[in-house]
């Protein structure tokens, strides 16, 4: 069968390098990739918004399956479009989709259900917000409404700094509309940790736990970033916070869609806080995280056409999802002064080195060609990934893989996955 990835980052090379493995693919096209993609898939220059023009992609190449990686075209309805056309696809469907593309959609569906989150207030007005932040006191958070590629959240530790960034988001409009409305929330203290699982709409499977790291500089410091490494296993996440996630967060979410008339088809991710031992949501998202799919789909052994097939057709409580004891790690490299700003169009040395080594994937994000040089192209350059028996193992093998890479200005975190080294249960 031919299948069709959408988005040209580190996770749709991933999904990519996964499929390539399946037993049931025969060709993979990829809108619109990437260099590190292009080596396994055939790159195609269509916009990811474009719906119409990847519908007829699909309709001429007879392409059997769709996977979509980025919140944006998942955002503008993406999978109800294929879906009218009688196109498969592994996304959900926009009114699911509001869980992650509105924040006061997915506070108040939480309170509907009774879903542990922090306590929040909604507002449309600044001045109204501003009293309530000089009332409540900082620590708190603020929070834009709308999709601001991961930049509307600020954790204010002082009032002035909550203050400040009312101002810049419903005064200076810095995320335009995105803005008209801010969450002003209590600020939860507590372990970070994201949730995956696989789901239908009726049937939930969890993926193995990973974490991320977001902040730009060893030890979590310096600006957020779209994330500078993730690992798995995340042993924050224990079999008995597995059971708690599933039951207090994960079944609510998706059978209290369903009552609402939304049936929920792909992956569901949570972003948690895991306080005393109790998850408590600090976001969805409706797809698959950057990077944390990286280190997760290294450690799938299913077929990962059998789990998107079984998604799209409902019957994924027929199937089991098998997992690779291995752990894994990915070290993410990024342009020099990114989430800032950056150079683009270094050559990147090295890479056949690094990937020559065993247990080493070498995940593109942003890179492209460029005469014979695969060259820089974005702030997330490559995500180098490594499995090996336990953490630390695929934690040395991703660091001597990055030891092999440059590029002019090239910069990582030297700390991705020590937060799981500390933990007593691995
Ligand atoms: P979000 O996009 O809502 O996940 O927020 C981005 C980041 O802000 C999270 O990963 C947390 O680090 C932090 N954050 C969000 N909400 C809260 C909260 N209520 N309490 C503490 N930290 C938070």
């Amino acid at each position: 069968m031919k299948v069709l990835v959408i988005g040209g980052g580190g996770r749709e090379h991933a999904i990519v390098w996964k499929l390539a493995q399946s037993r049931h693919v025969d060709k993979i096209y990829c809108a619109p990739g990437n260099a590190g993609i292009a080596e396994i898939a055939e790159c195609i220059d269509i916009g990811m918004n474009d719906f119409d023009e990847l519908i007829n992609l699909v309709r001429y190449e007879w392409i059997d399956l769709t996977i979509v990686g980025p919140e944006d075209p998942l955002s503008r309805g993406i999978a109800d479009a294929f879906e009218k056309e009688g196109r498969k696809i592994l996304a959900p469907v926009k009114a699911a989709v509001q869980l992650e593309a509105s924040k006061v959609f997915s506070k108040e569906f939480m309170r509907r259900h009774r879903i542990p989150t922090a306590e929040y207030k909604v507002f449309a007005s600044y001045l109204h917000a501003e009293d309530y932040v000089r009332m409540k006191g900082a620590p708190i958070v603020i929070k834009a409404e709308g999709l601001a590629a991961g930049k509307g959240v600020v954790v204010a530790a002082t009032t002035d700094e909550a203050v400040a960034a009312l101002k810049r988001i419903m005064k200076e409009r810095e995320f335009g509309d995105a803005g008209n409305r801010v969450i002003v929330e209590e600020c939860l203290q507590g372990e970070e940790a994201s949730f995956m699982a696989f789901t239908d709409g009726r049937t939930i499977v969890p993926m193995v736990s990973s974490q991320d790291h977001k902040r730009v500089f060893d030890d979590d410091k310096g600006p957020n970033t779209g994330g500078m490494g993730a690992y798995s296993p995340a042993p924050v996440i224990t079999g008995e916070l597995e059971t708690l996630v599933m039951e207090k967060v994960m079944q609510p979410t998706i059978y209290g869609l369903r009552e609402e008339g939304i049936k929920y088809k792909g992956v569901l991710y949570a972003g948690l806080m895991i306080k005393d031992g109790n998850p408590w949501v600090l976001e969805f998202n409706c797809r698959l995280g950057d990077p944390e799919t990286q280190p997760v789909l290294a450690r799938l052994d299913s077929d990962l056409v059998d789990v998107a097939m079984a998604i799209s057709d409902e019957r994924l409580s027929d199937i089991k999802v098998e997992w690779k004891k291995d752990a894994a790690v990915c070290v993410v490299l990024t342009s020099g002064g990114y989430p800032g700003k950056y150079e683009k169009g270094k050559v990147i040395s090295g890479l056949d080195t690094a990937a020559g080594l065993g247990d080493v994937l070498l995940f593109h994000a942003g890179t492209e060609f460029s005469g014979g040089d695969v060259v820089t192209n974005a702030g997330r350059v490559l995500g180098v990934t490594a499995t090996g028996r336990n953490i630390k193992a695929a934690q040395e093998q991703a660091y001597k893989a990055v030891g092999q890479i440059y590029f002019e200005g090239v910069h990582y975190r030297k700390d991705i996955a020590n937060r799981a080294l500390k933990a007593d249960n691995i």
